[in-house]
């Protein structure tokens, strides 16, 4: 059986990872022409680390991650008010670890490449539609750069990783409107060898209405000048914006303004 999954994100990888663990073959489609380490800090639970060990990754996780000890929650006025046990200070078998987002998708298309071979992960493939003829699946997939139609793929399985604007998704429920947005809009930053706490906790502080939330990770190899730290600290502003704000499609990428949202935390001092 050949398997063929659109998007190469986290859980397109892990589950070339995964597939081939099981003898299964399979090739990863992805839109983009090169993966970059981008995004911030993400927190890798427990469930989640119990298969990236069991996919023989546990010294490449350890290595990148900063295993999580505890959860606290604090008042927008710096006041303390619970705090919470994580991975296996709480009693799982297997740790949680604050990581860089862009480091471990990097290590994940690392290890497809070395496990498959650098064909099972074609970059630049992007997903344009989904046919089914003969009885067959036949996937249309175009250059993403110049839209140049490529070879189309049949393959035994078709698998969609393809993030949450899935055209796969969109193939199967065509009349599914978009995600409804809560009006939420959070701000990432991060700054350079500050230290909260014991280091391995992650703060959350505010309401659902507004909120700071912020934990330290380890910089991407690759973003790492000679002598610089290799630790900083990721942060989240959080706040609901009001009904009728101009919204544009979400982005992990869009560069924010501090003006945008600094002014509604100028009082938040904690020590
Ligand atoms: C650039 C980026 C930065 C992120 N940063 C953070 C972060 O800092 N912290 C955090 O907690 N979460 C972050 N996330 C979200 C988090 O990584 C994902 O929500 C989560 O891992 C789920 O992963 P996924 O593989 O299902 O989807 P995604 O991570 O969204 O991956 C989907 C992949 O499919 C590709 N794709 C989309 N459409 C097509 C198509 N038609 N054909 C082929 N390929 C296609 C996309 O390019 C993408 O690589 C980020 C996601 C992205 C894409």
């Amino acid at each position: 059986m050949d398997v063929a999954i659109v998007g190469g994100g986290i859980g397109g990888l892990a589950t070339a990872l995964t597939l081939h663990q099981l003898g299964i073959g399979c090739t990863v489609y992805e839109s983009v022409r090169k993966i970059e380490p981008l995004g911030l800090g993400i927190n890798l639970q427990p469930y989640c680390v119990r298969e990236l060990f069991q996919l023989g990754l546990e010294d490449r996780v350890r290595d990148l991650g900063i295993p999580a000890r505890g959860l606290a929650y604090y008042t927008r006025r710096g006041q303390h008010v619970l705090t919470e046990k994580l991975g296996t200070e709480a009693g799982f078998d297997w740790p949680q670890f604050h990581m860089h987002r862009g480091a471990f998708h990097a290590m994940l298309a690392d290890e497809v490449r070395r496990r498959l071979g650098d064909d099972a992960l074609k970059l630049g493939h992007r997903l344009d539609r989904i046919e089914r003829a003969g009885g067959k699946t036949v996937a249309h997939l175009v250059d993403r750069d110049t839209g140049e139609a490529l070879d189309p793929v049949s393959p035994g399985v078709l698998i969609g990783a393809d993030g949450v604007h899935s055209t796969v998704r969109a193939h199967f429920y065509p009349d599914e409107r978009p995600p409804h947005w809560n009006r939420v809009i959070m701000w990432r930053g991060a700054t350079d060898d500050v230290r909260i706490l014991d280091g391995r906790t992650m703060v959350v502080a505010g309401t659902y209405r507004q909120k700071f939330v912020a934990y330290q990770v380890k910089k991407p190899p690759a973003g790492r000048g000679p002598g610089e730290p290799d630790i900083m600290l990721n942060w989240i502003c959080e706040l609901i914006v009001p009904e009728g704000t101009d919204y544009r499609e979400e982005d992990w990428n869009r560069s924010g303004s501090m003006d945008d949202f600094a002014g509604a935390f100028v009082d938040w001092k904690f020590d």
